[in-house]
């Protein structure tokens, strides 16, 4: 008999291979599921957990230019049953998250609210509040980004409609926590006081555990009272991500972002441990993108070091970046690195389980919490 897959197995499988939809299941999904984007390549579905007691693990798929020809198929078996198949053979069940009541509600400015801020795993709301990143505007996008294009989206959301769609969302019981990131925009506090100005206004209206993401700030003074000034709002997680711990190869793959000096990354990173404390402070390494393995654990140990986790995230390349054509990384690179990743976290007393928003490393954008909690 073959044995199942891990969580984390099938995880990273989908993600690199992504998923076919049939074309006769679209309509379907995006009327009844939380799926508004699943014709512009996203769509989260959700796995089991292996401990039986009913939690919902998701998994976040971008499907790229790859995702019509993976192996990999969404079935429906009966109505509201879903699987996945495996070149026809079955291969594992899988839930969609019903379509969240707010989906179907407008903002102030008259703005469907799924176009605002989405489901991306059981409980948890996300929103790029700003998609109109400086650098894509001035020829300097990172390579594997195409945040402008993110998904059926309003590319630009005003805070007040941002906390309008997480209170909607709360009060219908379809938000537990909050995660936020914004695209770097033209200005010192570099988009992170607009995610602030959000945060004050849902804190305002319900008290919802919060995670952010930054670029780092070269003001520190601005930055320590942007992080104080969200604390005391509710968020209880910061993510300042690099991306790209190789920092010959960064300038390359980010021809902007890239050449901000490591030594800004531990500066903010202690600013945030500072106000936030461990286990609540982590960035963001995108696996697949031209860096090899050795650069990313000495980057991943580096930080570790200081008490900052890594969120390490398999690059699915996305339609609009320039790294639209790339290949993914593999599943099997992704789930070794996720092990050695776990240990030197372990080395360091760090908790990959223990962040408190409950956001972005429960979440489906990466299996690393699936192996520090299930295994391989
Ligand atoms: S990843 Fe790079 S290009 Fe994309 S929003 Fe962030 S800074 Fe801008």
């Amino acid at each position: 008999m073959n044995k199942q897959p891990s969580v984390a197995r099938i995880k990273v499988e989908l993600q690199e291979k992504g998923i076919r939809i049939p074309p006769e299941l679209v309509g379907r999904l995006e009327a009844h599921y939380n799926a508004p984007a699943v014709s512009t390549g996203r769509i989260v579905v959700c796995l089991d957990s292996p401990k039986g007691d009913g939690e919902l693990l998701p998994v976040f798929i971008v499907n790229g230019k790859r995702g019509a020809a993976s192996p990999y198929q969404l079935t429906e078996t009966s109505p509201g049953t879903f699987e996945v198949r495996k070149e026809n053979a079955f291969y594992t069940n899988v839930t969609l998250i019903p379509r969240p009541p707010f989906y179907n509600r407008l903002t102030s400015g008259n703005i469907p609210m799924y176009k605002v801020a989405v489901i991306v795993g059981p409980g948890h709301l996300r929103s790029v509040v700003d998609q109109r990143c400086v650098y894509q505007q001035t020829g300097q996008a990172c390579k594997f980004c195409a945040v402008q294009y993110w998904w059926n989206a309003a590319a630009v959301k005003q805070s007040e409609q941002v906390a309008e769609t997480a209170l909607a969302g709360y009060a219908d019981g379809s938000v537990k926590h909050i995660s936020m990131t914004t695209a770097t925009l033209n200005t010192p506090d570099r988009g992170l006081a607009n995610l602030v100005k959000t945060v004050k206004l849902i804190h305002a209206g319900a008290k919802i555990p919060m995670m952010l993401e930054s670029e780092p700030l070269l003001d520190h003074a601005l930055l320590k009272s942007l992080l104080l000034e969200a604390k005391a709002n509710g968020v209880t997680s910061i993510s300042i991500n690099i991306e790209c711990f190789d920092r010959e190869l960064s300038p390359d793959i980010m021809p902007a972002k890239g050449k901000i000096p490591f030594a800004e990354y531990m500066k903010n990173w202690e600013i945030a441990l500072n106000i936030f404390g461990k286990n609540e402070v982590s960035t963001v390494a995108v696996v697949g993108i031209g860096e090899d393995d050795a650069s990313l654990l000495k980057g991943i140990e580096t930080a570790a070091s200081v008490g900052v986790m890594t969120f390490l995230v398999p690059h699915s390349p996305a339609v609009g970046a320039v790294f639209e054509d790339m290949e993914p990384p593999s599943a099997e690179r992704m789930l070794a690195l996720y092990e050695k990743a776990v240990g030197i976290y372990q080395k360091y007393g760090l908790d990959m389980c223990a962040c408190t928003a409950g956001c972005v490393r429960g979440g489906g954008f990466s299996a690393i919490k699936d192996v520090a909690r299930f295994g391989v």
